[in-house]
Formats: C-alpha cells, structure tokens, sequence
C-alpha cells in the first residue's frame, strides 16, 4: 500500500494547527497533528521540505520501520520540532492502519483496558471567588478532576487564567510575545490560601490538580509541595524546570505531594532518569509532540515498570487529531492517570470532525475506524495561518524567567 501523497495544511480556526495529510494508492487518507505551539512553520517546513518527499513511495503499513527511518535516518535526534513531524506521520500512518482494518485505533493497541478515560478541566480566576464558581460549573458538567489557577495578587499577567467570556484560554498572540511577570515570593503564600479555598468550600471528593508552570527553583518545589500535603494535591504539575532531571530528586526528599511532568519532553531520553529513579509520578508527554502513538507508548510502557501514571498533556494547543490519538494510546494502556481536556476554540469544529465524546468526566475516542477525526481542507482554507507567539515571563526587577 503504496504513500501516493503527504501534504501539509497550516491554518488558524481559532488558533493555528498544523495538520499532515497522507494519502495512500488505494485512496485512504490518513491525518496528524503537526502544531508546536508558537513555532507552527519550523514544523510545517520540516515536513514539506524534508519528510514529505520521503514519504511519496513508501509502504504505509510499515508504521514502525517508517519511525525508525525518520528517526535514525535524521542523524540529528530529538528536538521538538523533529519529534512533532515524525509524530504526525505515525499518527497519519495508524489512521490509515485502522481505517484499512476497520477498527478504531485503540482495537489495534491491544482493546480497551477501561471504559472511559478521566480527564481533568481548568478553572481559573482572577479573585478566589471566581475561581470558586468557576469550579463549581466544572463540577456541574460532571468533572471528577479539576486544575485550579487563580491570578496572584500583586503580579500582572498570571499564567492560565481563561478569558472570564468562557473561551478556551489561549496564551499565545500578536506579533511579539506579550510580557508577564512572575516572583515567587508572591505566590508561594497564595497556593496553599487557593487550596485552603477549594477544600473548604468543595471537600476531598473530587481531584484538584494545580500548574507551577516551571518557575519555581528546586527547593521552593519542595516547600510549595509540604504546604500543599493536608489538600491532597493530585499532583503538582511542572514544579521546576523539566530539562533540569536531577532537581526532581531535591523536590522528592521534601515532599509526599506527588509530582508530574513531561509536556515539553519529546522523547523517552528526556523522561528516562525520572522513570527510573521513581522521581515523577505521573509523565505528561504528549502523542503529537513525542514522537506519534508508537514512541508515547514505549514511553508508557517504561513508566509502568516504575510505577508512574501516565497524564497527556491536552491542551487547546494541540488539535482535535492530536487529542483523539491520545484517547486512543489513554484506554488501551495498563497505566493510565489521566488525560488533560481543555476543548477547543471556535471555528475549529467547522475543520475537524471528530468522533470522541467526553461525557461525566470521562472521555472516550469512538468507534469510528482510525483515530475517529476527519479533516476538512477546503474548510481549513477559509482560516489563514495568523503568526503569534506565546508570551515570555520577567521577574520584577527585569530578568527573563521561566514562563
Ligand atoms: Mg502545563
């Protein structure tokens, strides 16, 4: 089954995706999700300029020979950009796998070893107060886990707070990055004051879940971590700088509060001395940007010996072919934590039809053949690429920081 044509399509319903076509001889599309949030073309042009022309010729069953090929016959490994187009293609390639056999995906990973896959919402606001009866609606609409963000008082700009008109937050925009402004000292009272809040208000029957976004040094990870024990975190995510491995083992001594990382990793490399020395819990990666369905596996797999959950990263960064390929990898793995959702902003439903549902906090990819998403080109033509850049994050005095 001959790879006739892989074509790449940038556009911006609602926010810009990256989206790989593959057709095949016999007439079967197969698609993948190719965005790198923020830096869409370097991907785009990855694919055209050098994956695109391999592809034409090649077997389309021969999903992992072709991972190995892209891979290996790189010479220069890893990276983002590199793992998130080797990721479209093996996404592509297992949509087409399923659509040829019939089945939906996760048939063809072994079944599904649940019925549903919990994911987790984002409640955010600017006061407590709207945070609170912004968790209470997630409640209403069936969550069983919730991440909390509320607006630090006395920083501009706090990361992940949702526009309060009920859009999907979106960080990214314009035509230079917009500036936030982070210091610890301000935060570090205020996340156990939010926990306090929410425990109080809503008890222990539900998970809370809570983003440090990378900014805090090693042992103030661990200080934030204490404080939070009597709240039960269900983790804290990206306490510290995720390239930096070895200051997992510092946050590790100070605290029981468990820890998750991973959604800037792209490869197994990236995760191994966390797997190994059991210094996560639960391991972010996400299918589109470590390397497709069949590298997020083999990530998985590894956890599952150490006793780490998987936890995808999912937010609207990704699109709808991106999460409905991570529902696929999430129900049929032994290991499964949980799978963020955040949805997606309007007009992207009018360029991508899906077939998952998420329904009482849990999601489930459907039985449509494939990954269960089809892409409408002529649709994603009516919304042109639009260049933005996520925002950078200054401390008070100045100094670039984490964002
Ligand atoms: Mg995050």
């Amino acid at each position: 089954m001959k790879i006739t044509d892989a074509r790449v399509v940038v556009s911006c319903p609602g926010r810009n995706y990256v989206t790989l076509v593959i057709e095949t001889e016999d007439g079967v599309t197969g698609v993948g999700d190719a965005t790198l949030n923020g830096r869409e073309l370097a991907v785009a042009s990855y694919l055209e300029d050098h994956l695109c022309p391999l592809l034409k010729g090649r077997d389309a069953r021969r999903i992992e020979d072709t991972w190995q090929y892209l891979y290996k016959g790189a010479y220069w490994r890893r990276g983002p950009v590199t793992m998130t187009a080797i990721a479209a293609v093996d996404v592509a390639l297992w949509d087409i796998k399923g659509k040829v056999a019939g089945m939906p995906v996760y048939q063809l990973l072994g079944g599904a070893a649940r019925e549903g896959v919990m994911v987790y919402g984002h409640a955010s606001g600017d006061t407590l107060d709207e945070l609170s009866s912004d968790f209470q609606a997630h409640l209403d609409q069936g969550y069983k886990a919730v991440r909390i963000q509320a607006s630090v008082p006395g920083l501009d700009h706090t990361y992940g707070i949702a526009p309060s008109d009920g859009s999907v937050y979106e960080p990214a925009g314009g035509s230079r990055p917009q500036e936030d402004r982070w210091e610890t000292t301000a935060y570090i009272d205020f996340a156990p004051e939010m926990f306090a809040r929410i425990r109080k208000e809503f008890g222990y029957g539900v998970h809370v879940l809570h983003d440090l976004h990378h900014r805090l040094t090693p042992i103030e990870a661990g200080r934030i971590g204490r404080a939070l024990e009597p709240y039960r975190p269900f983790w804290i995510e990206d306490p510290t700088p995720a390239e930096d491995q070895s200051a997992f083992r510092l946050i590790r001594q100070h605290t029981t509060t468990p820890i998750a990382v991973g959604e800037v990793f792209n490869s197994i490399w990236d995760c191994q001395q966390l797997i190994t020395e059991r210094l996560i819990d639960y391991i972010r990666a996400s299918v589109s940007h470590a390397g497709g369905i069949t590298h997020l596996r083999r990530i998985f797999s590894l956890a599952d010996l150490y006793g780490v959950r998987s936890g995808s990263h999912g937010a609207g960064d990704l699109s709808p072919a991106s999460f409905a390929a991570a529902l696929h990898v999430d129900l049929s793995i032994p290991n499964l934590g949980i799978q963020e959702y955040m949805g997606h902003r309007s007009p992207a439903e009018e360029v991508f039809t899906s077939s998952y549902s998420v329904e009482d906090g849990h999601a489930h990819p459907g039985d449509a053949p494939g990954i269960g998403v089809e892409f409408d080109e002529e649709a994603a033509a009516r919304f042109p690429y639009e260049p933005r850049y996520l925002p950078i994050n200054r401390r008070l005095d100045g100094t670039v920081h984490d964002w």
